[in-house]
């Protein structure tokens, strides 16, 4: 029943390549909420399906949005990922640098520490995380986060600061992909909305971590091979999360998941995302290279039409058996995704203190930030690391 009716929805609106799969999860995900909160978001379902595309929208307009997306596990070590600080202002502090300019005199001051030292025992650790929250974080969006030379005497106290010093901060870690963190930010920005009754931020923001929670159950948003350019496989990335959930998921994937269940620990479970879906990616790698060597060539891709354009892309017949080669893979990180995000949604109304949402009323599925976005993906550049 639930999945008829999906598919009448989807074949109307599913007009953008590769959104396909996050209108899915957030639409599904809506099923997944208990009945106090059901009855309140159903009547908004198309909102929250249609924005659930605005973060990678986004990605067109600032320069800031891509790395949100992803995060290179594999950067920071190879099987074991228990050195990695959870929190935001941890990470940043082990990774900032810090250097003076003094007329055309660049002094680095502060290096980051090399991952394999990531520990609390880091030398300064906590004066390094006392200049990420007094000073970094709220200039994290500028070009160059300048600070007071005296405030780095608290790591440096016999620096010599004149008038003629300025210090900058600059973080090396988030170019390699924050989603993680990102978050955090994102499921308290929700509860906020619910705490402040604020219908239009509430969706919105409901619609945009629904986002980011699906991104973080791919396994290619875990690895700095995200697109299989490292092992000559480059479009593996749309092939696994756009490709075959368009052909799949609406008359295969098995879309019931439960009701979704209070978080405890918000910043573990979605770690845990993010470290499950990286267990998957040697075989996401592996079996699509096994298969293209071994299944004939001129059958791997075919033309089609989409958007009024002839496109090249992985054939039908190609793309079910690299499914099948995975085995369920695409749909259980799927069904993860859509608990993922009903459990994130229901976690923010419930750490709210359950308000009683605002009265249902239309609201405009588009408005002038919305029109923006949309100019800014039809020029056409994605700015930061590109998608696929
Ligand atoms: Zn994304």
């Amino acid at each position: 029943m639930i999945q008829t009716w999906l598919y009448i929805v989807l074949t109307l609106t599913a007009s953008e390549w590769g959104f396909f799969g996050h209108k899915l999860i957030n639409r599904v995900a809506v099923y997944t909420l208990p009945t106090e909160m059901i009855g309140w978001y159903k009547p908004y379902i198309d909102y929250l399906s249609d924005h659930a595309v605005d973060p990678d929208k986004r990605r067109y307009a600032t320069k800031h949005e891509a790395v949100r997306h992803f995060i290179d596990l594999d950067r920071w070590g190879d099987t074991n990922f228990d050195h990695i600080p959870r929190y935001w202002d941890q990470i940043l502090a082990l990774n900032m640098v810090a250097y003076s300019v003094n007329k055309n005199d660049t002094t680095y001051l502060l290096k980051a520490i090399p991952h394999e030292m990531w520990s609390d025992s880091v030398a300064d650790y906590h004066n390094r995380i006392e200049l990420v929250r007094n000073h970094y974080l709220r200039q994290y969006y500028a070009d160059e986060a300048a600070i007071p030379c005296d405030s780095l005497q608290m790591i440096f106290p016999d620096l010599k600061c004149n008038g003629n010093t300025t210090v900058y901060l600059h973080d090396v870690f988030s170019e390699h992909g924050i989603v993680p963190y990102h978050l955090q930010v994102m499921q308290r920005r929700l509860t906020n909305a619910f705490k402040n009754n604020d219908l239009e931020s509430l969706l919105r923001t409901s619609a945009e971590l629904g986002h980011y929670v699906a991104d973080a159950c791919v396994p290619l948003h875990t690895t700095a091979n995200y697109n299989g350019q490292l092992t000559n496989q480059v479009g593996i990335h749309g092939f696994w999360e756009s490709r075959i959930p368009e052909l799949f998921a609406i008359d295969e994937f098995d879309m019931v998941v439960g009701t979704a269940t209070y978080i405890d620990n918000p910043v573990n479970y979605f770690w845990n995302l993010v470290l499950t879906s990286h267990k998957e990616v040697d075989k996401v790698l592996s079996l699509e290279k096994q298969l293209s060597e071994t299944y004939p060539s001129d059958k791997q891709y075919c033309m089609e039409d989409r958007l009024n354009a002839n496109v090249r892309t992985q054939c039908a017949d190609y793309a079910r058996a690299y499914n099948l080669a995975m085995d369920k893979m695409v749909e259980d990180r799927f069904r993860v995704a859509v608990k993922a995000v009903g459990d994130a949604w229901y976690t923010a109304w419930v750490d709210a203190g359950q308000p009683t949402p605002p009265p249902y009323r239309a609201i405009n599925k588009r408005n002038a930030a919305d029109e923006e976005l949309d100019k800014a993906v039809q020029k056409g550049k994605e700015l930061g690391r590109e998608h696929e």
